[in-house]
């Protein structure tokens, strides 16, 4: 007996509210949302493609994040995926590290990671299949930067974005926002002899002024270009310094949250 060949995915941003995108994930006829923070904009781009509702994942308790989902739940009768650590009335499927979701539907395997820091909750979803690697971050890691610290530490924070540190370069980001250029500006600023960050600046501008969004980015071209994942370059320690954002003797973790401190108000 013979099993048909899975349908491949992709994976489109559905944009929503100032500057958040809400990814369908789907394979031509099945498809699952993540962080649906408007059910209008889904239910718009499912019917212009023709794809039914199967799952909605969550990354963290935020209404811009979750607001869609009470309305999307009376168009689709779908199970709704997120954070055992987060109190959202509406997630029948409780997740936490290390869990395996089957996406209903789709061909698709997405371990959960918890990263706390931007809320204490906080999930990513990451898609390990060899040659396609996707992780949904919603508002911790974001192309150029890293979300506020609503509930945790530096010290959280730092230690989520070290773990997608730890992923392949080529693991597409799907983060919720379209905060890149703002980001890439306070790069800029944080280490001004990276000339990556220049590049990219050019190339991202490029796209925006297209109307194309930036993301999804890559963990390789987040190394080389986000200062949240660059905090220990000598050549952005020695600017914090410099700037008087630093205290020479603060010890190496410092400059973390220095780094987010100053991008508050940048
Ligand atoms: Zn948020
Ligand atoms: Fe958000």
């Amino acid at each position: 007996m013979t099993y048909p060949t899975p349908r491949p995915l992709s994976v489109l941003a559905v944009p929503a509210f100032k500057d958040n995108y809400l990814w369908l994930i789907h394979d031509g006829v099945h498809a699952a949302v993540v962080d649906p923070g408007d059910a209008a904009p889904v239910i718009a781009a499912l019917a212009a493609h023709h794809l039914t509702l199967t799952a909605i994942l969550l990354t963290h308790h935020h209404a811009d994040h979750i607001g869609g989902v009470p309305e999307l739940l009376a168009h689709a009768r779908v199970p709704v995926y997120g954070p055992r650590a987060e109190a959202i009335a509406t997630v029948g499927v409780p997740l936490a590290e290390g869990d395996l979701v089957e996406v209903p539907g789709l061909a698709l395997a997405l371990r959960v990671l918890e990263v706390p820091g931007h809320t204490l909750g906080h999930i990513a979803y990451l898609r390990e299949r060899s040659g396609e690697h996707w992780l949904f971050c919603g508002d911790t890691l974001f192309a150029g930067g890293c979300g506020r610290l609503f509930e945790g530490t530096p010290e959280q924070m730092r230690a989520s974005l070290a773990r997608y540190l730890a992923l392949p370069d080529d693991t597409a980001v799907y983060c919720a926002h379209e905060y890149t250029l703002s980001n890439l500006r306070f790069a800029a600023a944080a280490e001004p002899a990276n000339a990556l960050i220049a590049q990219r600046i050019a190339t991202e501008t490029a796209k925006r002024e297209r109307g194309i969004p930036t993301l999804p980015s890559s963990i390789g071209l987040e190394k080389a270009t986000n200062p949240f994942l660059r905090d220990r370059q000598p050549g952005i320690v020695a600017n914090l310094i410099a700037l008087g954002k630093l205290d020479p003797a603060a010890p190496p973790q410092a400059s973390f949250a220095a780094l987010r401190t100053w991008k508050n108000t940048f």
